[in-house]
């Protein structure tokens, strides 16, 4: 495109671009600029210097690799469907997973302040977002380095009562500190959903320890029992990490037993990835790329049966969705249920014009189509909020 003059420049951005800085400059010349993260405010510098036509290559991280507080996004460019908008809190993580390079890319946990992120909140709802996704390295540490505290539950209740705001949905929860205060809050507020994504990432106990999460399986199993018992009807999205080294049959058996046991509204399962720069890094006890996948095939169908049985008990009745937009792959409308986050989870298809786009209206579930469901709009166009 950039050959043709249909873009005048290509800029490449995020933790990959700042890891790999040096290399992806000398391996891809045609790249303009290589920028790394946490701090966005230099990028139209950089963008005005090469719109003007400087032949000068940019090769500088902004904000190089000492990442200050996080800022506001107000006015930012939303390339999310106008239904919702992500909100990251912080930037980085205080934890040191064997198998995660995020700590050191994304630096130790800063949150941003209480007052700009309601603003960024306002902003989003002055545009029309409905619903807010709070984001972050690990969302249980916000406030942490600001109030030695964790506020995420007040947070997350002054977002929820953001005017326009219809749902707030939080993301990455670590196990272990999910506090009652936060689960009162997900119980409680009528804007907050309940539904939470707490990655615990495995349940044997030696792989807990070998992938250094700081949690023992009897209490990654005791705060997955408190969610259903504090937030009924909750629904609990959670991911895990199979193959990782050292990873034995009798310790995939327990997480498959478990799987199956517990049964998660949502999961996503991902095969051993070896990262440079982490603990696990060529560890011993590879696991052979051939068997982490064929573990990962086995979850995900376990977890299909469980989906689709959970999505025939809804046959006939009227849920809240959120209308995202118009499916890529037809012309029917795809909107999402509480118990769905965008991108990563289910969809309710929905005849085309059955319901304005970017409202929350109830539907009545009509057909289950394996992950995903069918419905009718129970109001007409123009309805809903
Ligand atoms: S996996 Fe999550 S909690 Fe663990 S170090 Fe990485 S970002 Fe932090």
């Amino acid at each position: 495109m950039k050959a043709e003059g249909i873009v005048k420049g290509v800029i490449a951005v995020g933790c990959l671009a700042q890891r790999y800085q040096r290399e992806l400059g000398e391996q891809l010349p045609e790249v303009d600029a290589v920028l790394g993260i946490t701090d966005y405010s230099g990028i139209p510098a950089v963008v005005r210097r090469i719109v003007n036509g400087s032949d000068k290559r940019f090769t500088a991280t902004v904000d190089g690799g000492k990442p200050k507080s996080a800022r506001s996004d107000v006015g930012r460019l939303l390339l999310t469907p106008k239904s919702y908008a992500y909100l990251r809190i912080s930037e980085g993580c205080d934890h040191k997973c064997a198998f995660c390079a995020i700590p050191s890319m994304r630096g130790r946990n800063r949150s941003k302040p209480e007052d700009v992120l309601l603003e960024e909140a306002r902003d989003l709802a002055r545009h029309g977002v409905k619903e807010i996704v709070v984001v972050a390295e690990d969302s249980t540490a916000y406030g942490l380095d600001t109030h030695r505290e964790r506020r995420i539950h007040s947070l997350l209740e002054q977002i929820a009562d953001v005017e326009g705001i219809r749902w707030v949905r939080l993301m990455y929860a670590y196990p272990h500190t999910v506090s009652s205060e936060l689960t009162a809050v997900l119980r409680e507020h009528p804007n907050v959903v309940p539904y939470l994504d707490i990655p615990v990432q495995h349940i044997s106990g030696p792989m807990l320890r070998a992938m250094k999460r700081g949690t023992e399986s009897a209490q990654v199993r005791r705060i997955l029992e408190r969610l259903r018992q504090e937030v009924p009807g909750i629904a609990v999205r959670t991911t895990f990490i199979v193959g990782f080294p050292g990873e034995t049959e009798a310790d995939f058996a327990e997480l498959r037993d478990f799987v199956a046991e517990y049964e998660f509204e949502r999961m996503g399962v991902f095969p051993y990835s070896d990262e440079e720069g982490t603990a696990a890094f060529g560890a011993a006890g590879r696991v052979p790329p051939e068997v982490a996948e064929e573990r990962r095939g086995e979850l995900m169908e376990l977890q299909r049966e469980i989906v689709e049985q959970r999505n025939r008990s809804l046959l006939g009745q009227t849920l809240d969705v959120i209308v995202d937009g118009r499916d890529p792959e037809g012309d029917a409308l795809v909107g999402r249920t509480f118990a769905d986050a965008p991108e990563v989870d289910c969809v309710v298809r929905l005849a085309a014009d059955a319901a304005p786009i970017g409202h929350v209206v109830p539907v009545r579930i009509d057909e289950v189509d394996g992950y995903d469901l069918k419905g009718s709009a129970a109001v007409v166009p123009g309805g809903g909020e």
